[in-house]
């Protein structure tokens, strides 16, 4: 069955809309205590969500059934998907690989800027400053 057909006799209008069923919530949370991996599977990026790697069992997944992955991940196997229609979903780590590794975006500093080296340096010294000011502040003995 297509995955349109499979959404439809669910009940659903499209993937969006099954990923904001009670069903899904329940699942994720399933997973998030299934001692499953908690982190992109490509990259270990600590932010992720849960890829599917097979539609056929959708309304009744396995926890194997799913991937976590990091958003940068997802959109690099997207860009691959539009590309590759036909490429095998159970695939998705191995063509995670061979796209190569991920270099995930710098923290962005409070202008919303990227900081650079010396950026970071001066606000870890002012960070470790006022943590000595705190120390010396402190009641305890
Ligand atoms: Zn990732």
């Amino acid at each position: 069955m297509k995955l349109e057909d499979q959404l439809r006799f669910l009940g659903f209008k499209s993937l969006p809309h099954y990923l904001k069923s009670k069903h899904w919530r329940h699942f994720k949370r399933l997973y998030k205590t299934s001692g499953l991996r908690q982190a992109c599977a490509h990259c270990g990026f600590c932010q992720f969500q849960l890829r599917h790697l097979s539609h056929e069992r959708l309304g009744a997944e396995l926890l194997t059934d799913v991937l976590p992955l990091c958003n940068h991940c997802q959109f690099r196997l997207n860009q691959y998907l539009k590309k590759h229609p036909f490429a095998c979903l159970g695939d998705t780590l191995q063509i995670l690989r061979d796209l190569g590794d991920v270099v995930q975006p710098e923290p962005e500093s409070p202008s919303g800027e990227y900081m650079s080296d010396e950026e970071v340096k001066a606000r870890l010294l002012e960070l470790i400053a006022q943590q000595k000011k705190v120390a010396k502040n402190s009641i305890l003995p």
